[in-house]
């Protein structure tokens, strides 16, 4: 299963080597369960260094930045609204972790209200596979 290439209305995100149809992963989510885990309480710790909350330290360059609109972030955002978390894989299938790939003005708001957590789904592999497009 791979993300079609006449699927439309495609919102992207793209982080890195990496970009996903966050459309597609709504769709996954409301028809199967099964794509993902529900985590209420999914840690925020080590995302602030992908954000503008703080300066990268003295002598340090923030490699990757997660943009987002502060405005909307503070007031537009719900915060009841899951995350959507995938697992990180290079092309020969390194892991690289966790990474949201959807909820990021979310994630601004909550670390801006010193908040730890938030709800997030965690998509399987096969669900990470089926929503990302291929550069
Ligand atoms: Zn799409």
């Amino acid at each position: 299963m791979k993300h079609s290439p006449v699927h439309s209305g495609c919102q992207v995100f793209h982080f890195a080597a990496w970009r996903w149809c966050i459309n597609r992963a709504q769709e996954l989510l409301e028809v199967h369960e099964s794509v993902a885990t529900f985590h209420e309480h999914a840690s925020l710790a080590g995302m602030e260094q992908f954000l503008t909350l703080k300066p990268a330290a003295e002598g340090r360059i923030k490699l990757i930045e997660v943009k987002v609109d502060i405005e909307y972030a503070m007031t537009k955002t719900d915060l009841s609204d899951p995350l959507i978390i995938a697992p990180l894989r290079s092309p020969s299938g390194e892991d690289f972790g966790l990474f949201p790939i959807d909820g990021w003005h979310r994630i601004y708001r909550a670390l801006s209200e010193g908040r730890e957590t938030l709800p997030a789904y965690l998509l399987n592999s096969a669900a990470e596979e089926a929503i990302r497009i291929p550069l």
